[in-house]
């Protein structure tokens, strides 16, 4: 047997093996979030936005409809509950949520000249009953 006297030269690469895969990187992916210790990709967050809002759409309702919707969308007679009299109420319109939403869609749908129209038009919006003695707030009437 024979000595040489260089040992081989040294490859800064080796060649990969045959049948090597190397393993994914974690952060290989974009579209995940870590958020603390969980890792969220996209569909999660769009399925826990979805859940957050029909709970809140849902809370917001219950807070709505425990107010008794005993007026219209006129001024109408009534007693004040806060200074006893005998009122006619008197009523001013204000933009809801819907009024909001309705104007974000029109933009969207690239209706930028009638994105306003919800903002004037009165079955879009909410009607406020105040009373004239006390400018007290006695209701809502909502579309
Ligand atoms: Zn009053």
């Amino acid at each position: 047997m024979e000595k040489s006297g260089n040992p081989p030269p040294y490859t800064e690469t080796a060649p990969p093996a045959l049948g090597f895969v190397p393993p994914p990187r974690p952060e290989a992916t974009v579209t995940q979030v870590v958020v603390g210790a969980v890792r969220l990709d996209l569909l999660q967050i769009t399925y826990l936005m979805i859940i957050f809002f029909v709970i809140l759409f849902t809370v917001t309702q219950v807070v709505v409809g425990a107010v008794p919707q005993a007026f219209g969308p006129h001024q109408q007679s009534a007693t004040c509950p806060h200074c006893k009299q005998q009122i006619i109420t008197r009523t001013e319109t204000q933009a809801s949520t819907k009024t909001h939403i309705i104007a974000l869609v029109l933009c969207l749908l690239g209706c930028w000249l009638c994105c306003c129209i919800p903002y004037c038009v009165d079955s879009c919006q909410n009607k406020n009953h105040y009373c004239p003695h006390c400018n007290a707030y006695l209701g809502t009437f909502t579309h």
